[in-house]
């Protein structure tokens, strides 16, 4: 077939494998074709994997052929042949999962996260490992341990983080779907910053297991894609209760991507005040509100509503993520994973593993972490985070008295400059503060291009959901992605 397959939808993917228009192989060839191109611009990969991605392809080209001629090709799994990548935050069982940190270094993962498996098992195709903010603890992909990715729009940027990695290789159309996680905004962010659509679901809607743990209580997998509907399509596949993640919920998953249209002039859509504040871009705000007025013109209803404990959702994130990530990066230790430095005694091995592995952020958190679980402090700080995360949560409960979805920016500027915000980590901390209220509620959100700066980089938009009504997102988006094509814009590369 002639024409660039990278460009092509999943759908169309799945259209043209099954209808013998080119194969796996071809497919996989193409998208590793651009990779070598880009790769040493964009810098999204911490590992690759091309010889176990051809072998697969290879295999899954076989299973065309074999069911093409005992006509059973309607029974092949959704995803046969589709090239995926995985933030290198998240477990494949034989591959190195370094959490874009020096303490994991080498760390090759025993098993395959669930969610993982479930897309694996689909026919979907791993190609490589993205890079990430160490641990997951950035909003610019700068504090890995393997050096920054950059953004494919304008490669003097950041891509956004922490899943930077799988935004920047979505966006550069290296692969056409990537794997992220979002703890306090890591798939809305980076998704606004390259200019693809990123859904971070409710909090236990996909499974934990395997996803390497930041904040428990607020880290969600999700997806990068060019569209609404290819999203559905891989939530559909991900999501689901696990007996490994007792957190993962027990609520059934419709079929997100066969219920992609709605009447749009049945939705409620709120537009919350306090997400509309000085500071902000003024190109977002104007995008925004015509991406409003948009909805408004497909026929939905447009009502003012307010989320009034908004500003206590940045303090209360950087007390309850440090605090949970202090426990969880504990078990680096030097004795269970990864790289292990050693001069002298065990509290030595301690010292010296944990002070050479972790980078300055990761450190930063775990400090502050620390002071805020530690006894006499733990009512003021931690205490008194949790107190206002119920708040936080019951604006939206009220909010969803009023309304189907919420709308909003997703950051208040667009992709800022590699190292501008390198020595002040309020100023990064700050481009959190519309992604992290979603988290402390664990409602889902999706974010989606709506629109161009006059520096040509995109902008993205925010709508949040009911918690495990994604399904009312996706159709949301479809609608105006049905309308309009930001979501088809690419940068020039
Ligand atoms: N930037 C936020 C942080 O550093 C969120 C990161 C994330 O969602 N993983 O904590």
């Amino acid at each position: 077939m002639s024409g660039d397959l990278t460009l092509l939808s999943i759908f169309e993917m799945q259209a043209g494998l099954r209808a013998g228009d080119f194969s796996c192989t071809e497919l996989l060839e193409a998208h590793l074709q651009r990779i070598h191109d880009l790769e040493p611009r964009i810098h999204a990969f911490i590992t690759l994997v091309e010889e176990s991605a051809r072998k697969e392809a290879k295999n899954a080209d076989f299973r065309f052929s074999a069911a093409q001629n005992n006509g059973q090709i309607d029974d092949l799994p959704a995803l046969l042949g589709i090239p995926i990548a995985v933030k290198d935050l998240i477990t494949v069982k034989d591959l190195r999962c370094s959490c874009g940190s020096n303490v994991l270094g080498e760390w090759i993962a025993p098993f395959t996260a669930t969610a993982i498996q479930r897309l694996l098992d689909a026919g979907a195709i791993i190609v490589g490992k993205t890079n990430t903010d160490e641990f997951a603890m950035g909003s610019s992909t700068e504090t890995s341990a393997f050096g920054p990715t950059f953004n494919p729009w304008d490669t003097s940027r950041v891509p956004g983080g922490s899943s930077g990695g799988s935004a920047a290789a979505v966006a550069a159309r290296m692969v056409p779907v990537a794997i992220g996680s979002d703890t306090g905004g890591s798939i809305r962010q980076p998704a606004a910053f390259c200019g693809v659509t990123g859904i971070k679901p409710s909090y236990g809607r996909i499974s934990r297991y395997g996803l390497v743990a930041y904040g428990s209580s607020l880290d969600s997998m999700g997806a990068f894609t060019h569209s609404g509907a290819e999203a559905a399509l891989l939530l559909g596949i991900m999501a689901g209760l696990d007996k490994m993640d007792a957190t993962s919920a027990d609520h059934p998953v419709p079929n997100y991507h066969k219920e992609i249209t709605c009447d749009i002039k049945r939705l409620r859509i709120g537009v919350p005040r306090e997400y509309f504040i000085d500071g902000i871009q003024s190109e977002i705000k104007t995008t925004i509100k015509t991406a409003i007025e948009t909805y408004r013109s497909l026929g939905a209803e447009i009502v003012e509503i307010s989320l009034p404990h908004t500003k206590y959702a940045l303090p209360v994130y950087y007390l309850i993520a440090p605090a949970e990530a202090s426990a969880n990066l504990a078990r680096y230790d030097g004795i269970r994973f990864g790289t292990r430095q050693s001069t002298g005694s065990m509290i030595d091995m301690f010292f010296e593993t944990r002070g050479q592995g972790f980078g300055p952020e990761v450190k930063r958190r775990i400090m502050l972490g620390t002071y805020a679980l530690s006894a006499g402090y733990y009512d003021a700080y931690y205490g008194q985070a949790q107190k206002v995360r119920t708040l936080i949560k019951q604006d939206f409960e009220k909010a969803f008295d009023k309304v189907d979805v919420i709308a909003c920016p997703v950051t208040p500027t667009t992709a800022f400059k590699v190292g501008e915000h390198g020595d002040d980590p309020l100023a990064m901390y700050l481009e959190d503060v519309f992604t992290l209220p979603a988290n402390l509620a664990g409602v889902p959100g999706i974010a989606f291009p709506v629109g161009l700066d006059l520096e040509n980089l995109p902008i993205g938009m925010q709508l949040m959901g009911k918690r495990f009504n994604e399904k009312t997102l996706f159709q949301a988006v479809h609608s105006f992605q049905q309308n309009t094509k930001f979501h088809l814009q690419k940068p020039l590369l």
